[in-house]
């Protein structure tokens, strides 16, 4: 049976695309698309994922502009907004083994350089055995609730988007989920939390992070940002937010789950 075979041409770090392509059609946009324009780097293709009916394959032309009429570029977060989001987590994922590859040509321990293993998503040192997976780095994100409000704050790239969110930050070695939680919110700004619930969780391919969200109740402590990381926090009544993010993102499902929870 034939099975369908879609291709993600990568330019820069954009996804091509035909120049009126509708990104609510989602993956069949990708159906078959081996466009001329990219003729020169057929050769390059890799296959990175095979279904029963499916075959995913890419092709990363990596830094050089490919300028043409019938071609455009669009970025992840164009996607993430406009495509559905399954069609979105399918090109976040080969944007993320693209990624990968780019990343892992030479062996990090001798310095040979690595092969592509045709069965899984890795890169395989022959000389020294060394192997490596794509990159996945672990967030804790945080609705931290206090009677009838919530704790948001706005750093330096929330203020360019004009938007106060949940807090958020990277787990460290040797660090459970929740001691990130605490660290993390004591860190940006100065509050204790208690009551942690874990609420659900969404990969956030910019450039390889996946974030893991929770509930919290304040428990002590007055807010005290750095300035630097987080510019200003507060805690904000339900029902006059401020500007916050959608809520086909983790965040602004948190924030949703935490207005039912107030009102409930
Ligand atoms: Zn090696």
């Amino acid at each position: 049976m034939n099975k369908t075979r879609y291709f993600f041409v990568f330019n820069q770090n954009k996804l091509l695309l035909p120049s009126d392509a509708d990104l609510s059609k989602g993956l069949d946009l990708l159906i078959d698309f081996e466009h001329l324009a990219v003729s020169e780097y057929q050769d390059q293709a890799v296959t990175f994922k095979q279904e029963e009916h499916a075959h995913f394959s890419l092709i990363d032309t990596q830094q050089e502009a490919i300028e043409h009429p019938e071609l455009r570029q669009v970025s992840l977060r164009e996607m993430l907004v406009e495509m559905p989001s399954e069609a979105f987590y399918q090109v976040a994922q080969a944007w993320q083994f693209a990624l990968f590859m780019r990343t892992h040509q030479f062996c990090g321990r001798c310095g040979a350089r690595m092969d592509k293993v045709t069965w899984e998503m890795a890169m395989h040192c022959h000389t020294c055995h060394h192997r490596c997976y794509p990159r996945v780095s672990p967030c804790i994100i945080v609705a931290i609730r206090h009677r009838n409000s919530i704790l948001l704050a706005q750093g330096a790239r929330q203020k360019e988007v004009g938007y106060f969110s949940t807090l958020a930050g990277f787990v460290e070695s040797s660090e459970t989920l929740e001691q990130a939680v605490h660290r993390e919110v004591f860190e940006e700004v100065g509050v204790r939390v208690k009551n942690l619930e874990y609420f659900d969780s969404q990969p956030w391919p910019f450039p390889h992070s996946l974030m893991c969200g929770f509930l919290a109740e304040y428990d002590a402590g007055d807010i005290k940002v750095d300035g630097k990381e987080i510019l200003q926090a507060d805690f904000f009544d339900i029902d006059e937010l401020p500007t916050v993010p959608p809520s086909f993102s983790i965040a602004g499902r948190l924030i949703d789950e935490t207005r039912k929870r107030i009102k409930q």
